[in-house]
């Protein structure tokens, strides 16, 4: 089986692939433009037969032999996608149709993946795929969010007009090994200025929640919905809901750090509540998370830890 994965140097992308690798007899190519991904995370992989990396960003068109297609490829966490707003826009949608291209060229199944995003600041919770959220299309999240709507517009077309095998997976907020120490989203954040004993930035009044997924469980959700015939969308997450003030105490307490709290302004459209309402994945899939977030953060943290060791090493070497 030949797999494409399109964002495979980035955080979700990298796992994916280390599970398809793990089978032995599948082949990967992964196209990754290294914005927001890393090499560091497939160099493993790096000189195998079986993988092949290639720096390319797919706004622009490509050509590639694959069987299954899996596309992530787009910068996620508010903090990035925000810093080139058009570009986030213009990866969701030149990047899905181009990608749509290959998976009906090559007679392959698509697995988009979509988010929770799509809900906007969700005035329902928990979020059902029937939900059809509300979203700002003028604000600063409008890029991804509106972004990520179109593709799955474009996906649902293409299936109609062209017959593609498509997916797609609404992803909820999702942490785990290599996100980034620097990559703005509230787990890192936190972990990293817990170890460096500084104070936990929280937005606002820490009262908005999130529903945080260990990566390897959400892994083996896009698997089981590649290998289904079930066209989604589908919401792949924890259903496990908690307020960013509670988890700032949790995190705080994993660290084991007297490290405070300092409040700062509560961006533009920040949703107040998101929760995944699973029942479809569980039911269609058989499908849903087992790691609990003590244990998926104790991880993270040594990640993070890690990464932070290095980046002091390389200061303190240049
Ligand atoms: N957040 C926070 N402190 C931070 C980063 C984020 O309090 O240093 C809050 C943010 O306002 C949001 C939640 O944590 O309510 C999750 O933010 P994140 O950027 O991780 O992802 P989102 O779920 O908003 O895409």
């Amino acid at each position: 089986m030949r797999h494409v994965v399109t964002g495979g140097a980035g955080f979700i992308g990298s796992h994916l692939i280390d599970r398809l690798m793990s089978t032995g007899a599948n082949k990967v190519v992964c196209i990754d433009n290294l914005q927001t991904g890393s090499k560091k995370n497939i160099e493993k992989w790096l000189g195998n037969p079986r993988f092949e990396l290639v720096e390319h960003d797919v706004r622009e068109p490509f050509h590639v032999e694959a069987d299954q297609v899996w596309h992530l490829a787009c910068p996620a966490s508010p903090e990035q996608y925000q810093k080139d707003p058009i570009g986030t826009a213009e990866t969701c949608f030149l990047g899905t149709l181009n990608t749509l291209s290959i998976a009906h060229r090559c007679k392959a199944r698509l697995l988009f993946t979509s988010t929770s995003e799509i809900y906007g600041d969700p005035l329902v919770s928990p979020q059902q795929e029937g939900y059809l959220g509300n979203v700002n299309c003028t604000g600063p999240r409008a890029c991804y969010d509106e972004g990520k709507r179109i593709a799955e517009t474009l996906v649902f077309d293409h299936a109609r007009m062209h017959g593609t095998s498509v997916a797609v997976a609404r992803i909820f907020n999702t942490y785990g090994p290599r996100m980034s120490s620097s990559d703005g989203r509230v787990v890192t954040n936190f972990i990293s200025q817990a170890i460096q004993g500084k104070p936990l930035t929280m937005y606002g009044d820490g009262l908005q929640t999130r529903s945080f997924c260990y990566c390897s469980d959400l892994v083996e959700g896009l698997v089981a919905l590649m290998n289904s015939g079930h066209k989604g969308p589908m919401n792949l997450g924890n259903p496990d809901e908690i307020t960013i003030r509670r988890l700032a105490r949790i995190i705080r307490d994993l660290v084991n750090t007297q490290a405070g709290l300092t409040n700062k302004a509560k961006p533009e459209d920040d949703p107040q509540r998101r929760k995944p309402d699973i029942t479809v994945a569980r039911k269609m899939l058989e499908w849903q998370p087992v790691i609990s977030l003590e244990n998926g953060l104790k991880e993270t943290i040594a990640d993070i830890k890690a990464q932070l060791e290095t980046k002091q090493v390389l200061t303190k070497v240049s």
